[in-house]
């Protein structure tokens, strides 16, 4: 009979966020799959864990994951852990779940720290709807892009992002979304110097170019306004929203009437001219 996978959420910071069931998890897997052995050893180390360890990151998956579900399918059991939260959440452990799942083996996930579900519940933007966005890429084209589909997004958004390129995700959300926009900046979350900064995306971009951002960053993005404001307005209401998104967020006027036709079915390119008309009219 094949073994378990037991998915081991580890602490975000805080390491009194060990819960007694991942600490049984560990215990009880005959090895351990880890994204940095050295990292995952000193947690090892503090909870007085011996286990056989195994390297499984992002650079190794093609090889570690098969390796991995073969000593699973001969019954051993493997807890998979990584640098910090929850394994495949931005985090290797994808791959290795779906492998399993192909394969019959079963997986067990146990509930634990996630920065993102943390962030969000601390950020005091809706909860309701969100949706999780991860890291932007870095390859300007499928990062336009990614944020081009975001515009219309009425749901609460989620983004992990780096110190070093915090300043530049924030001019980014801060193009797509205007600079009204809100923002909850949950930084060093669970740690000493945890701090919320609950601002707008114009606000932060002024206050991270001054004071540069340290430590660990999830960025809580406030939805765009309910479609439902929007939906039956005739063309001279609708080009009146384009220019009010114009105006309170900073959007291009091509983008705000993009935006106003996602949310009204109105015409892209009626609304375009309907508001480029009456921008003439109002100068
Ligand atoms: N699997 C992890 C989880 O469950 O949240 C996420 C791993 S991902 C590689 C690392 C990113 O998570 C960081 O760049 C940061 O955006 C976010 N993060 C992790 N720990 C954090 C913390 N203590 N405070 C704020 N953000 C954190």
């Amino acid at each position: 009979m094949a073994g378990t996978l037991y998915l081991v959420p580890t602490p975000i910071g805080n390491l009194g966020d060990i819960s007694s069931r991942m600490t049984d998890a560990l215990n009880e897997a005959d090895f351990i799959a880890a994204e940095d052995t050295r990292v995952s050893l000193k947690l090892l180390n503090h909870l007085g864990i011996r286990k056989p360890l195994v390297s499984y990151y992002r650079h190794n998956v093609e090889t570690s994951g098969p390796a991995i579900v073969n000593r699973l399918l001969e019954g051993e059991s493997c807890a998979l852990v990584t640098d910090a939260g929850t394994p495949a959440i931005s985090d290797p452990g994808e791959d290795l779940v779906r492998l399993c799942a192909e394969a019959g083996i079963p997986v067990v996930a146990i509930p634990g720290p996630c920065a993102l579900v943390t962030a969000l519940a601390i950020s005091g933007l809706p909860t309701g709807r969100f949706t999780f966005e991860g890291f932007l890429a870095t390859n300007k084209k499928n990062r336009r892009a990614h944020l081009d589909a975001l515009r219309g997004e009425t749901r609460t958004m989620i983004f992990y992002e780096a110190p070093h390129k915090l300043c530049a995700t924030l001019s980014d959300l801060q193009e797509t979304f205007g600079p009204q926009r809100r923002v909850a900046l949950c930084r060093e979350l669970t740690k000493f110097h945890e701090e919320v900064r609950r601002t707008t995306l114009g606000e932060a971009c002024a206050w991270y170019r001054e004071n540069p951002p340290r430590g660990e960053f999830v960025l809580v993005v406030e939805g765009a306004e309910a479609p439902e404001e929007a939906a039956s307005l005739t063309l001279e209401e609708g080009a009146a929203r384009v220019r009010q998104l114009q105006e309170t967020q900073g959007l291009r006027l091509k983008d705000a009437a993009r935006q106003v036709a996602q949310e009204s079915g109105l015409p892209k390119n009626e609304l375009y001219q309907a508001a480029l008309a009456r921008k003439g009219a109002e100068a």
